[in-house]
């Protein structure tokens, strides 16, 4: 006889801002036990950040997500990207802010137990799945940990997961994060 397992894969996944998790959490939760990673050490100013985790945890709470906050390691972030001020969004400092906060989701899924990690990132419409997807890849390779790889923008997901927040009600912001790019 056939044995199927009821237990879900735990998922590790890593979320920018609360209007960007809505739609990639309905869409994995029948699958996997998802529990968020807020580490984005790019959301400047200080204030921006703090404006941002508060939506997170308002969501975290509402639908019992378990929340974890990584620390705002905002000068390790400027360090890396120093020489690259002037790159275009989509650029290289943008791939270097993706494998940061993705090195990050992989170690702590790793050292936490997590069957595998994720982002939320390629659901917006300015950012490139396919380099997203090829660091996670690369790096759970790396670590021996499992990635999740998608495209959530794909089916109207960046339509639908505004449409979420909208309901909500939930604080939408006007630029990706960094300094540069509120520029
Ligand atoms: S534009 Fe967004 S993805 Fe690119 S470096 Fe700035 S915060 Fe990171």
């Amino acid at each position: 006889m056939l044995k199927y397992s009821t237990t879900k894969s735990k998922i590790l996944l890593h979320i920018c801002c609360g209007t960007c998790a809505l739609y990639p959490y309905f869409l994995l939760k029948q699958d996997f036990d998802i529990t968020f990673f807020y580490y984005n050490p790019n959301i400047h100013p200080e204030e921006e950040y703090i404006k941002r985790l508060k939506c997170v945890k308002m969501i975290s709470k509402k639908y019992s997500i378990p929340l974890s906050v990584g620390k705002y390691e905002v000068k390790k972030w400027f360090r890396l990207t120093r020489d690259l001020k002037d790159e275009p969004e989509g650029g290289s400092r943008c791939s270097l802010c993706f494998r940061m906060r993705l090195d990050k989701t992989a170690d702590t899924a790793k050292k936490q137990g997590f069957d595998l990690f994720g982002t939320t990132l390629t659901i917006s419409p300015h950012k490139n799945y396919k380099i997203i997807n090829s660091l996670g890849l690369e790096l759970a390779s790396k670590k021996g940990i499992n990635f999740y790889q998608a495209d959530f923008k794909k089916m109207d997901g960046f339509k639908k997961t505004i449409q979420l927040s909208k309901e909500l009600n939930l604080y939408r912001q006007n630029y990706c994060g960094c300094i540069y790019s509120k520029r």
